[in-house]
Parts: C-alpha cells; structure tokens; sequence
C-alpha cells in the first residue's frame, strides 16, 4: 500500500535523509529542494536504470551530457521565448500570483478575494549574466529542457559515430523553469532532473514509433516497482499540445495528491531539427517554423532508399527525475502491523533501486573481534560493485533492523561470536523478515544473486 498522504513521504524524507529544503537555515527557496544521503543513492540508482535500459541495453541510442547555460537564439528558433509561458492571474488585494489553469473557480486561493486580474503568459525560462559586464545583450538562458541540445549536437553525434536512422540520443540533466506555483513537493518544482531520449526516425514511421516508445515507457516504470493499476495513459487534447508536438501521450501516475503526469512521450516531427536549420527552403519541412538567419547547420540526413535529403522527425520520452523518484517511494512505503501488534514502517524499494544495499551490523559494538571481522566483509562486499554495503557499529540489531526496513535496505548481515568459531553471519530479508545463517565464503553469490 502506498503511503496515505504527501506528509508522510515528506516526513520520511527529512527524518531520514531523502530530501531536504534547499537553503533551509536561510528560510529556503521556494520550489528547490536538495537530495541527502541516501536520496542521492536513490536518484542515481534511477538514472543508472534508465541509462542501462535506454543507451547500454540498446545498439540504435548513443549518451549527450551538454551544458546548461544555453545560447538565447536556441530557445529564440525552438519556439521557447515566444510560446514557453504558463497564465499568470494576480490578486489585487493580497498580491499573490496564481496559475490561471491551478485556480478553482474566480476566488484567491489565498484570500479569497474575487480581484483577480486577467490573465497574461508569463514565460518560465531563468535568465543569467553571462562574462563581467552586465549588458542586456550578454545573457544567456538556464534551458528549461535537456533536449534543446540534443537538437544543437544533432550533427556532432551523426558525424562522431556511425549512428544511421533510426537512432537517438539520450540525455540525463537538470532543466530550470520557474513555475509561477511550485508545489507538491518535489512534483513541481523549478530546478529538477529530466532523462530525455530524442528518437530520430524517418517521416512516415513516426507514428508506429511513437505507439513503441509508449509501451517501451510503460514497461520499463513497472519495472521500477511501480504498480500498474496506478499508472494511467493520456492522450493529451489537440487543444492543449505544446507547440512543437503533433501528438502526446503523457504516463500519468497516481502521486499522493492526485493523478498527474510523471512521463511524457511526444512526437515532435521534424519541428526541432527544421528550426534549427538553414537554407530551410531547401527541404521539406512540414512544421511551421521560424525561418532561420543564424544558424550555421544544416540538421539533415540523406534518406537510405532514394538518397534525398530530409529532416527527421523525432518522437520524444521525457521523464522527470525527481517525479520518479516520489513515484518510487510511494510505491515502496509501507506502514505494516507485526503480529504483536506492533508497527514498522518499510520501504519496499526494488534491490537495484535500494539506496543501500546491505548492511552489516556486528552484534557487539566493543568485541574486537566481531567488529573487526564485520569490517572486512563490509570491505569484501563493497569490491563487488553491487552499491553501497553499510557498515554500522550502533550495537542495536533491532534498531538497525528498523532503519533499515524504514530506508528500504534490502538486507541486513549480522555478524556475532558464533561467526568467529563458524565463518557463518545471519542475513535478515527486509521483506520478509526471514533470517537464514549463510557462509562468508558464499556471501559474494548470495548477494548477487538477491540483488539482481
Ligand atoms: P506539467 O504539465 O506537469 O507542467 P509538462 O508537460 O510541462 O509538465 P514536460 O515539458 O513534458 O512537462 O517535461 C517532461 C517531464 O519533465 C515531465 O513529465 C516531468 O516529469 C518533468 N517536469 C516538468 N516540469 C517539472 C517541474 N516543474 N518539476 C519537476 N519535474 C518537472
């Protein structure tokens, strides 16, 4: 079962290092929070998944890490300054500002005043000097997307590799918008993580691939641990696409505050590569675009059968990082009653997502001996490459026990006197709260084995 509310999650997170508020002893910052400890395992954990599951365990996918400051004319050509803006409405009486499509009715959400302005865009994108002088023509954006650069590199990537299509390029990073309300907690903010795949294909097929990456999508967060029946598709509203989409299908996912989207797949057709462009005129560009004066590229492939020169159409998985992760942990929480009626709070993380992985606890926290041989296995452990092996010397075992059923350590290993005369440590089971004696000799498998 999931957890009950929002503030459940938030308390976990705090009290065990998860998430905390960003600038915190300074009375933070709205919408930008930091990851802890194990919330950096976590995120990571995530993002290995998908870089495994999207580049690795693909032969047509090639990886990108480009910068985050972006050059205006990027975001000029890709629609972004002219069309990237939410409707902002003010209230008169008390000054906030509220996102016209998050009101409920012509009230203040604060106040409740009915003076309310109209409603105007207001753009997301953060704007920052660039070099010493502060000229206004010396800015440059925070992207609000990854997959601009994406874009931008198209022909360094084609050009570097022998990469032909249908391929894409895959990219991991953090993307800025400044949301006129950020709020749910790490849901929406306005510094997150996007993982993007921009699948390049030729027009025509763009369909059929975009059905693919859906189920591909689909499958690959039920892999993460997350429930089926809590994940919805939506064919978003003609009306309601961005600019450069022909069609969206968002993965929306039951978050503790309601149904929203955790993933979007678009096609984008050939919008991005044919702004981006010069001589456009020269190609058969099918969306609309601003025609191009600046740019030096000509972001177009020869077509295998006939030879001609076409721009591709690209279909588009953009995942947020931080939603997945409050998707995860709320798919893993758990609030259980023991048979003696008491409770523990468990967090049911699958193994490869698991923060830590194991983590081994001696019985006594002054025995030399049982300490000493603890910290070797740790060390042996580690050398596997499995993730983070613990090391804890608090002398508590059922403590531990419950941290770590509380943080979703998959498996807790023991080490007492008897370990001294029989090489043998108990293995606690998160889950089932099974303990079986393994041999030292046989951790090593054991533990490949439990945490594939
Ligand atoms: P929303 O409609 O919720 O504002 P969006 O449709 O604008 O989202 P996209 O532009 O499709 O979002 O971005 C792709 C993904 O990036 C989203 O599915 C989401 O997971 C993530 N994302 C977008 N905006 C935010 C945000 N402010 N905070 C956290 N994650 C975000």
């Amino acid at each position: 079962m999931p957890a009950q509310s929002m503030e459940e999650l938030v308390a976990l997170c705090k009290r065990r290092g998860f998430v905390f508020q960003a600038s915190e002893i300074y009375g933070g910052l709205q919408g930008i929070y930091d990851y802890g400890p194990l919330g950096v395992e976590l995120k990571n954990n995530l993002k290995a998944a998908w870089w495994r599951a999207m580049v690795h365990e693909r032969d047509d996918v090639e990886g990108l890490d480009s910068a985050i400051l972006t050059n205006p004319n990027v975001l000029r050509y890709s629609g972004h300054e002219d069309t990237f803006s939410d409707p902002l409405v003010d209230c008169r009486t008390c000054k906030s500002r509220w996102r016209e499509d998050h009101l409920h009715g012509e009230f203040c959400p604060h106040c409740g005043s009915p003076d309310l302005t109209d409603a105007r865009p207001f753009n997301l994108m953060f704007k920052t000097n660039v070099g010493p002088v502060e000229d206004a023509s010396a800015f440059a954006y925070l992207r609000p997307e990854t997959a601009q650069s994406i874009f931008t590199n198209f022909k360094n990537v084609l050009d570097s590799t022998s990469a032909k299509l249908p391929f894409g390029i895959a990219q991991i990073g953090k993307a800025f918008r400044n949301e006129i309300t950020p709020r749910n907690f790490v849901f929406r903010v306005r510094e997150f993580e996007q993982m993007e795949l921009e699948f390049f294909v030729e027009p025509g097929t763009d369909e059929d691939w975009h059905e693919r990456w859906v189920e591909e999508r689909l499958a690959w967060w039920r892999e993460q641990g997350i429930d089926g029946n809590r994940l919805r598709l939506l064919r978003v509203p003609d009306d309601e696409l961005a600019h450069y989409s022909k069609q969206t299908v968002d993965v929306m996912y039951h978050f503790p505050h309601g149904i929203e989207e955790l993933e979007g797949i678009a096609n984008r057709t050939d919008f991005d590569l044919g702004s981006h462009t010069k001589n456009q005129r020269s190609l058969d560009i099918t969306a609309a675009v601003l025609p191009n004066r600046d740019s030096n590229a000509r972001l177009a492939v020869q077509r295998q059968s006939d030879k001609r020169w076409m721009v591709p159409f690209v279909i588009e998985p953009s995942a947020g990082v931080d939603r997945g992760v409050l998707a995860v942990l709320n798919e893993a929480y758990n609030v259980e009653t023991l048979a003696n009626g008491s409770q523990r709070t468990l967090l049911s993380l699958q193994p490869h997502l698991a923060p830590v992985k194991a983590a081994v606890l001696p019985l006594k926290r002054n025995h030399d001996g049982i300490v000493a041989t603890a910290r070797a296995i740790k060390a042996s452990l580690t050398k596997l490459g499995l993730g983070r092996i613990l090391f804890e010397n608090t002398g508590n075992i059922g403590k531990g026990y419950r941290r770590h059923d509380e943080v979703g350590t998959p498996l807790c290993i023991t080490v007492d006197h008897q370990t001294l005369d029989d090489n043998a440590v108990t293995v606690r089971d998160r889950d089932t709260m099974h303990q079986e004696r393994v041999n030292t000799t046989a951790l090593a498998d054991y533990l490949r084995e439990r945490l594939a």
